[in-house]
């Protein structure tokens, strides 16, 4: 750890290949880099190098006897895109600068209120304690019940592991899965994380490129050309963050039928956006298809559909083998999930079919925002934009914007340099789709 003190202060940087900041309050952060080294930090702004030394600890960088070097496997992953944009227009915001944040994936409608009260009675009647490593048996045997009812998948509860959000049940189900050589199939644009939590698992992502042309959907075709004996994770999401896309039965059934050619291959399939989808477009989970239940992972959780993103909760559906497999890793990682948070989740289940009510009135306010955004967007000149059929994101292709100067700026690069902008100048906090896309 290390003071820096600029035009504005950074209270704290930490050092490792990269370095992170938290809590500063110097409002246009974005058009500055820092980069650590052992002999001190590097701060770059606006590609003009303004600050070579920096007050540092002596025993940050100097005569260490502390071997700082990282492991492999941390060197391998690039840290989260949308958290470290979202941590900082969190941080913005708390100093004081109106920013709008619009990076991560977090509805800002509260969690309904039955499932609210169901989280403090477990408080108030003292339900604190350690919950079975799966989870609670009345949860898995609720979301059981959701699984058969609302998804045509039959699974028993011991084919079912609660975790604290799909993120978990997702890098587990990976790391049970994925040896070193291994492949996991990515369709682009993809969530953030896919990526780095095969190269956790020592595995090689392999981004299968889609065209706004096809709604971002991927390609049977492609897929096909792209499986060897190495692919052993198909990662699917649908509704798909961030691009919006539904993939329709048919399009399942055509990709099922080129999994069921490759013995070694499984399918993840993310289905945390399944209720947040626009009609006619309707949700089909993969593991429902003929031959493909005991080669799926259905990942599921509450953030989205619920509005309950801060609760942590999610889980993963499988056969028994591979579900006890990420049990296993999760055993040791952190146990069962919250047990007040599992309550909170019974109750959610409980809200009846597709979160009835309280969740149809959120996803009718998405689809008003989402035709809004759209039709504002395609007036726009030069943008291009797929209408999304679920989920809560836009994926616009800015590139006729890329080169050219703004004033007080600088010139648009790419992406990146679009959402620096947009951040500075706009105070709207965006996800650069680079990142995303390959
Ligand atoms: N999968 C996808 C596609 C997501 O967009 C997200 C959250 N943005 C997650 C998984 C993780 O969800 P959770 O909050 O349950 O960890």
């Amino acid at each position: 750890m290390a003071s820096v003190l600029l035009t504005a202060t950074i209270s704290t940087i930490t050092f490792g290949d990269q370095c992170s900041i938290s809590r500063c309050a110097f409002p246009s952060l974005s058009t500055l880099h820092l980069r650590a080294t052992q002999k001190g930090i590097h701060v770059e702004m606006n590609k003009r190098v303004v600050v070579v030394k920096a007050m540092t600890t002596k025993s940050d960088f100097d005569d260490t006897d502390v071997d700082i070097s990282l492991s492999h496997r941390v060197n391998a992953v690039k840290p989260s895109k949308t958290v470290a944009i979202s941590d900082h227009a969190t941080a913005l915001l708390q100093s004081g600068v109106p920013v709008i944040r619009l990076a991560a994936g977090d509805p800002d409608f509260d969690t309904p209120a039955v499932i609210a009260e169901a989280g403090m009675n477990a408080i108030r009647e003292g339900y604190t304690r350690y919950t079975p490593n799966a989870g609670t048996l009345e949860l898995r045997q609720a979301i059981c019940h959701k699984l058969k009812e609302e998804n045509e998948i039959t699974y028993t509860p011991d084919e079912i592991v609660v975790s604290n959000g799909a993120k978990q049940s997702v890098v587990q189900a990976v790391l049970a899965v994925c040896s070193p050589g291994d492949e996991v199939i990515i369709p682009a644009p993809f969530y953030t994380s896919y990526p780095e939590m095969a190269r956790l698992a020592d595995a090689t992502p392999v981004i299968l490129p889609s065209h706004i042309s096809n709604n971002f959907l991927l390609d049977p075709k492609l897929l096909e050309a792209n499986l060897t004996e190495r692919s052993r994770l198909l990662i699917l999401c649908s509704p798909c963050n961030p691009a919006g896309s539904v993939y329709s039965k048919k399009l399942l059934e055509e990709i099922a039928q080129i999994v069921a050619k490759h013995p070694r291959l499984l399918v993840l399939s993310d289905e945390i956006y399944e209720h947040i989808i626009y009609a006619p477009a309707t949700h089909t989970s993969f593991a429902s298809l003929p031959g493909m239940w005991d080669r799926t992972l259905t990942v599921n959780g509450f953030s989205k559909t619920f509005a309950m993103t801060g609760w942590r909760l999610g889980y993963i559906a499988g056969t028994k083998h591979f579900v006890a497999a990420c049990g296993k890793i999760q055993s040791q990682f952190t146990s069962g999930a919250s047990s007040i948070f599992q309550k909170a989740g019974v109750a959610a289940l409980g809200l009846g079919y597709a979160g009835g009510e309280a969740v149809s009135t959120m996803v009718k306010a998405f689809r008003e925002r989402r035709d809004f955004l759209v039709e504002s967007f395609r007036e726009m000149d030069g943008v291009k934009i797929s209408e999304p059929q679920g989920a809560f994101y836009l994926f616009i292709d800015f590139s006729s914007y890329y080169g050219r100067e703004v004033e007080g700026f600088g010139i648009i690069e790419n992406s990146d340099s679009l959402c620096r902008y947009l951040l500075d100048k706009g105070l709207v906090a965006l996800v650069p789709g680079e990142c995303i896309w390959r």
